[in-house]
């Protein structure tokens, strides 16, 4: 699905727009002209269907260069391996939680917790990657034309990044799990959830100016995407919590 002349929204489960398995997040292209690259590759239960609509769009696997992960909770990482293997990319990490998706550690990314709850089939495995880059604050990804610069927002779990980059007068954030439409965030209670980290986040995505918002669930926004993150920054400045999604 064509977003904007320059990301693709290639893969989405039942808390977006049921393009994909309903476990997926939302898996973005970003096509940066002479290379490409996926924001996120979720569970890996219907990689092929993530395939398909990026061979839909008309682009040739062997251009896209890079799968960036915005974090290793099993929606948006347990599709690594399948889609390194079928693109051959360089899988992208924060080195927070790089260990966590080369040993397939299923307790350090709180899967052993989600299946309990209930949020994961019992039998579903995550499946182990390599990695090809551990990423940290400041980093930049070229992607063709575009400079991807990494941002560290923890708060929602360790290692969570986001990704933002301006390109043809626009800048776009993609922020993983961090803050979504109408400022709501997803705090859970999980060991590495951290209030405070998840608030500095909040502050620092806040001092942006973005356009195009692009969460890792639920609706995004092409314009005055900004307007999601004032909403959560306004909450936090308050003493508050920004409403949280579950
Ligand atoms: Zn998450």
């Amino acid at each position: 699905m064509k977003l904007t002349d320059i990301i693709y929204l290639v893969g989405s489960g039942a808390f977006g727009f049921d393009l994909t398995h309903n476990l997926d997040c939302h898996v973005y292209l970003i096509n940066g002209g002479n290379e490409l690259a996926l924001v996120d590759a979720g569970i890996g239960l219907a990689t092929d269907e993530i395939l398909e609509n990026i061979k839909a769009e008309g682009f040739s696997f062997d251009k896209i260069k890079y799968l960036l992960l915005t974090h290793t909770h099993a929606d948006h990482a347990g599709g690594a391996a399948q889609m390194k293997q079928a693109l051959g990319c360089d899988v992208l990490v924060s080195k927070d939680s790089a260990d966590f998706l080369r040993n397939g550690d299923e307790d350090a990314i709180n899967l052993t917790f989600g299946k309990q709850a209930g949020f994961y089939p019992e039998d579903y495995r995550f499946e182990p990657s390599e990695v090809d880059r551990e990423l940290s604050e400041g980093d930049i990804i070229s992607v063709g034309g575009c400079q991807i610069k990494v941002l560290d927002t923890p708060g929602h779990c360790f290692g969570h990044l986001s990704f933002y980059f301006e390109s043809e007068g626009k800048s776009h954030l993609f922020d993983g799990d961090c803050i979504f439409w109408g400022g709501r965030i997803l705090l859970q209670n999980i060991y590495d959830c951290i209030l405070q980290d998840y608030v500095d986040s909040i502050k620092k995505l806040a001092e942006l100016s973005v356009d195009v918002f692009l969460p890792g669930h639920l609706t995004f926004s092409l314009k005055d995407g900004q307007r999601h993150i004032d909403e959560a920054a306004q909450a936090v400045n308050k003493l508050g919590v920004p409403p949280n999604l579950i």
